[in-house]
């Protein structure tokens, strides 16, 4: 029987959208329906961690053809929980600074009390022997920085809201990343103290935008907090344990090759380049040689967010790494090669293949300036149009979203972040509003109050129920992105 994108998404536990997005980098339009070829699967296994073992079987059958069967998958790593990477997101003022300091403050022993703590860009707490890992950088530049590049490196986000403020255009932005992120959220309440505190008020908005508490019939979970006088930490830290304990994604392999994320550079005096890093794979130890990007680093010393020297970070550990021939890019991974030459050897590849990039570009344009420089970097930029699709039923969602990917050009990608049923809501809004997407609806309305607040975000939407002149709409509105001056 052939392999079935549905079926196959089903076996590596991955959403069939997920696997048709990566299909498309491979140039191959498939549909959930589609069959792909083995070596097809046996890639797509690859980049998710499994190897695909496919038996042949049924020889001498009726007609003695050979049946492929997807038998039996072996994960390719080890994977065991690890500690979650939270990020702490919200509206200006409502805390975030304040609640990283406290629930690091609240997480020192008193031996270490006076001890220096370093600012490495993320800590490291344990509540109930288990570790956490926060991302120290509020706001969420760090976190949508990182999406960007097309990984996911936050696990659980902490939505900041202020209980004398509720939901602000800020949090509301802040919830759009996390959920095209598909990132779990676990909501702090926050200024609990504060005069005007009101929790219900809260409560009823996070329902609003389905995010609805337990006790209100939902699956989030919160905690009231005042990050100013420390109180209900450790319900917070609890919710965040809870939350990672039902996330599935939350593992790794310590025993695998090392790889990491950027979390920031600097250059230090008398330490040269150090970067901050989260390991996201494997186990880092002093003496490894690494690549990231343009840069190499045979690693001199690690140092925790305790300033001390460690002998080794396994994965989610927040490490500072001394010995970089340069700053990386915060947001950059790194991943370890076999040793310092084969790592300068590769970092000196990529500034290569950067310059030969930019000289190219360069002798096309036949000029020199700075500005064209500039220029011409800018038009291997290829533009993207982002869509989210609505329909009423989902094989027509999916139809859609594959005619709408066939009308790609040279200069302009189509990129479809989400699909989904029925009326087009608040929510889509959004997401649509983070992803900067606009909305494609087919045969569906639009919710109560749904059209204001697309006006406010900036949303454009195109809604048609002939599909003929959905197209054309969007290819419309895709030349007026290329053309903007006309
Ligand atoms: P951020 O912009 O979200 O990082 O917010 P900050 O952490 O900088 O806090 C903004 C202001 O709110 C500061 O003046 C804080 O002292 C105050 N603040 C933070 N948490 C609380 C709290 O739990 N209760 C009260 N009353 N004020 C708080």
């Amino acid at each position: 029987s052939p392999i079935v994108v549905r079926d196959f998404a089903l076996q590596i536990g991955r959403k069939p959208f997920q696997l048709i997005s990566e299909l498309m980098e491979m140039s191959i339009f498939a549909s959930m329906n589609s069959s792909i070829e083995e070596d097809v699967a046996q890639r797509l296994a690859k980049i998710h961690g499994f190897a695909l073992e496919v038996r042949h079987r049924g020889e001498g059958g009726a007609a003695g053809e050979a049946e492929k069967v997807v038998e039996e998958k072996k994960p390719a790593r080890e994977m065991v929980p690890r500690p979650p990477v939270v990020c702490i997101l919200g509206h200006v003022d409502h805390g975030k600074t304040t609640l990283l300091d406290t629930i690091r403050k609240a997480n020192v022993v008193s031996s270490e009390a006076g001890g220096i703590t370093q600012h490495i860009g993320a800590y490291q707490v344990t509540h109930k022997d288990k570790l956490i890992t926060f991302i120290d950088t509020p706001g969420h530049a760090a976190f949508s920085n990182m999406r960007a590049r097309g990984a996911r490196t936050t696990d659980i986000a902490v939505l900041v809201v202020a209980a004398d403020d509720g939901f602000m255009p800020q949090t509301d932005e802040a919830l759009g990343h996390a959920r095209v992120s598909k990132v779990p959220v676990v909501v702090a309440i926050n200024k609990m103290d504060a005069p005007g505190a009101n929790v219900d008020k809260v409560l009823r908005q996070m329902q609003e935008r389905d995010l609805a508490p337990e006790d209100w019939g939902g699956e989030t979970l919160y905690a009231k907090v005042s990050a100013l006088k420390g109180e209900g930490i450790e319900d917070i830290l609890e919710a965040i344990v809870l939350q990672a304990d039902v996330t599935e994604t939350i593992v790794a392999d310590p025993k695998g090759e090392v790889e990491g994320v950027i979390v920031e550079a600097q250059k230090e005096l008398g330490r040269g380049s150090t970067a901050s890093a989260i390991i996201q794979q494997g186990t880092l130890k002093p003496g490894m040689a690494l690549v990231c990007g343009e840069n190499y680093c045979r690693v001199r010393q690690l140092i925790n967010d305790k300033g001390e020297q460690i002998k080794e970070a396994g994965p989610s550990s927040p490490v500072k790494i001394v010995g970089w021939s340069g700053p990386p890019d915060a947001g950059d991974f790194f991943k370890v090669v076999k040793n310092e030459r084969e790592a300068k050897k590769h970092a000196e590849a990529n500034e290569l293949d950067r310059k030969k990039l930019e000289a190219t570009q360069l002798q096309e344009r036949g000029s020199t300036s700075v500005d064209d420089l500039f220029a011409a970097i800018e038009k291997t930029q290829k533009k993207s149009f982002t869509v989210l699709v609505k329909a009423d039923v989902y094989g027509t969602a999916e139809a859609l979203a594959t005619s709408l990917q066939s009308i790609k050009s040279e200069k302009i990608d189509l990129e479809v972040v989400d699909m989904g049923v029925g009326d087009i809501t608040r929510n889509d809004v959004l997401m649509s509003s983070a992803a900067k997407a606009t909305i494609i609806g087919f045969n569906v309305g639009i919710e109560n109050g749904v059209t204001s607040v697309a006006k406010h975000h900036g949303v454009n939407l195109i809604q048609h129920n002939i599909i003929y002149e959905l197209i054309t709409q969007v290819k419309d509105a895709m030349t007026d992105m290329l053309d903007p001056e006309l």
